[in-house]
């Protein structure tokens, strides 16, 4: 596939270019069009694979022409991770309509994530407890959720966030579409996969 083919709007096709991305990584080659038609994946890659953006893209297309917001939650072990995929979310968001993302995420001051959150966002990137805690004290809807992405979830059973993670996406509509992403896929990883998974596409490289 090319970035050219995928149906994207000019506006993402320019970004793609601008950042560099001419050619479809391995993962995002197998990646993208599944993800584009809506299946729930389970996918074996590694950082610098460009995983992110084969996630990203699915998540892009999927909450422009959503609504509801927040349409979208990118769950990530780590602030840092958080981060880097809110900066990756943004240079390929930019110029299209209405496509605000907001971190949520511990070790950053509350109150400005619970503002931003307000306002109308559409992709929520989060960390586990940090999100738990907001849903605790206040209400984030996640009822409008369509996709939902699980990044490095190898990591995410190592640092103990497996039944955070589970209490998360069990306040999320259950006919939303789910991307579990890990380095290595263990056994706990296919029993966390069964759980979250709905007759997933298998992509590894
Ligand atoms: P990741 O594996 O998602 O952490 O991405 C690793 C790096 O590759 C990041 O800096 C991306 O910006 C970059 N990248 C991702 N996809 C592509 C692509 N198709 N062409 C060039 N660079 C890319």
């Amino acid at each position: 596939i090319e970035f050219e083919h995928c149906g994207f709007p000019e506006t993402l096709n320019h970004n793609l270019k601008k950042s560099g991305y001419e050619v479809p990584t391995p993962i995002q080659m197998q990646m993208i069009p599944v993800g584009l038609l809506g299946r729930d994946i389970l996918a074996s890659a590694d950082t610098g694979s460009g995983k992110t953006a084969a996630f990203l893209l699915p998540v892009i297309m999927r909450a422009l022409f959503e609504d509801k917001t927040p349409s979208a939650l990118i769950l990530t072990p780590t602030r840092e991770l958080a981060i880097q995929i809110e900066r990756q979310a943004k240079e390929l968001m930019s110029g299209l309509p209405r496509m605000k993302t907001v971190l949520l995420v511990g070790g950053l001051p509350l109150p400005p994530q619970l503002y931003r959150l307000r306002q109308h966002v559409k992709v929520i990137i989060a960390t586990p407890g940090r999100l738990l805690d907001i849903m605790k004290q206040s209400s984030v809807v996640l009822c409008g959720i369509k996709i939902v992405v699980v990044d490095e979830a190898d990591t995410m059973l190592k640092m103990g966030f497996q039944q955070q993670v589970l209490d998360i996406l069990e306040n999320v509509p259950n006919n939303c579409q789910t991307i579990l992403v890990s380095a290595t896929i263990p056994a706990s990883m296919e029993q966390l996969a069964s759980q979250l998974l709905h007759n997933p596409v298998r992509i590894t490289t």
